[in-house]
């Protein structure tokens, strides 16, 4: 990762671990999934609002490292006011960017700030606090399980 991508990732992270948005469980939700990391010990919850096939609301709780809060507060930032498919879609991007599949930068330059998540792939440990919110956002969308652990 070069010095400028470093200095993003850091601020990110840092920015949205201290002031995480969309935190703290909705009045009114429709689907929700409950997700643990049990290597790190994150623990995170999903409450999505589903109407007309758009994410009209996403919110989350939960304790865990910086790397999975600030996960967590980006992906419900980017993933609000989207079609289920184009949630899904990102789900799947990041999970390549995150394990290291995705190496297309047009694609990785689409991503904007999800982008300087690219930095964990060199850490497996952190892969699996990163990809924690977006697979418990997957989860709750398909209402798969009430309580999921995550896979890079
Ligand atoms: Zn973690």
């Amino acid at each position: 990762m070069d010095n400028e991508l470093k200095e993003l990732y850091q601020q990110v992270i840092l920015d949205h671990n201290k002031s995480p948005r969309n935190y703290g469980k909705p009045e009114n939700y429709n689907h929700f999934a409950e997700g643990y990391n049990p290597l790190c010990g994150d623990h995170v919850d999903v409450y999505i609002k589903v109407e007309n096939g758009i994410v009209e609301d996403v919110r989350f709780e939960g304790s865990g490292c910086a790397i999975s809060k600030s996960s967590a507060s980006l992906m419900t930032s980017i993933v609000k006011g989207k079609k289920v498919e184009e949630a899904e879609k990102l789900f799947d991007n990041f999970h390549d960017l995150v394990t290291g599949k995705l190496d297309d930068e047009a694609v990785i330059s689409e991503m904007g700030k999800l982008a300087v998540f690219q930095g964990v792939r060199d850490f497996p440990a952190r892969v699996k606090c990163a990809s924690l919110p977006w697979h418990t956002m997957k989860s709750a969308l398909h209402d798969e399980a009430t309580k999921i652990t995550s896979e890079p």
